[in-house]
């Protein structure tokens, strides 16, 4: 998925960015509400790791900016201010979570997890479509009750294509969930990842709708 981090302190960036990759995340790091308030409004994010305590802009004013303009995206707040009112103002900003620094890694990446398959629509925490089980909490991927090896990238297009069975994504939707600013994208990745995935989960996997895109249909092949 691909995640907005907004944290001006250099050092904590740094480490969230390290931790949200590791855990297959594609991270734009933006270091003041500005510059925040630009990328949300031009790029498509799965979810956006909010400090409030920002330069030019506070992360407060960055939030009710986000929710006026009707974005529903999942938001985890990151603050220092520890006070309940703090954390009242925050959730009525339009927070989902909030996490008060100093915090685990651990614990931000399974909030996260938790925003991201609810904005998904889908409440269990292994997603399951097609005869294929996804684990975001592991990232363990079965089909037919066998494990299956994906690479990164393989597992970052199939988690997006999974969190809504049925629906389809385009190519740059998929794209928007694979990489981050500055990664260089080959001009035909995502057809290769879907050649990739079906050779591995199976043909019927990942149905190609014309001139749409491709989706995760519903229900599999029955076993
Ligand atoms: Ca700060």
């Amino acid at each position: 998925m691909r995640i907005l981090l907004v944290e001006d302190d250099a050092l904590l960036g740094d480490a969230l960015q390290v931790g949200l990759r590791q855990a297959d995340h594609a991270v734009d790091w933006v270091r003041d509400g500005v510059s925040a308030e630009t990328a949300l409004m031009t790029e498509d994010y799965a979810a956006v790791v909010l400090d409030l305590g920002l330069p030019r802009r506070d992360g407060l004013d960055v939030l009710r900016h986000l929710r006026a303009k009707q974005k529903t995206l999942p938001v985890l707040v990151l603050t220092a201010r520890d006070t309940v009112d703090d954390r009242i103002r925050g959730l009525d900003a339009g927070a989902d979570d909030y996490l008060v620094k100093p915090f685990d890694l651990g614990e931000l990446t399974a909030r996260l997890r938790a925003l991201l398959r609810r904005a998904g629509g889908q409440p269990a925490p292994v997603l399951a479509a097609a005869g294929i089980t996804l684990d975001p909490s592991t990232r363990q991927v079965a089909c037919g009750g066998r494990d299956v090896e994906l690479s990164a990238k393989e597992y970052a297009l199939l988690h997006a294509l999974m969190q809504q069975p049925g629906r389809a994504l385009s190519r740059a939707q998929l794209e928007q969930h694979l990489y981050a600013w500055g990664d260089e994208i080959g001009s035909n990745t995502v057809e290769v990842y879907i050649h990739h995935l079906r050779r591995k989960l199976g043909a019927d996997a990942i149905r190609t709708l014309r001139g749409v895109g491709y989706a995760v249909p519903k229900s599999g092949p029955q076993p």
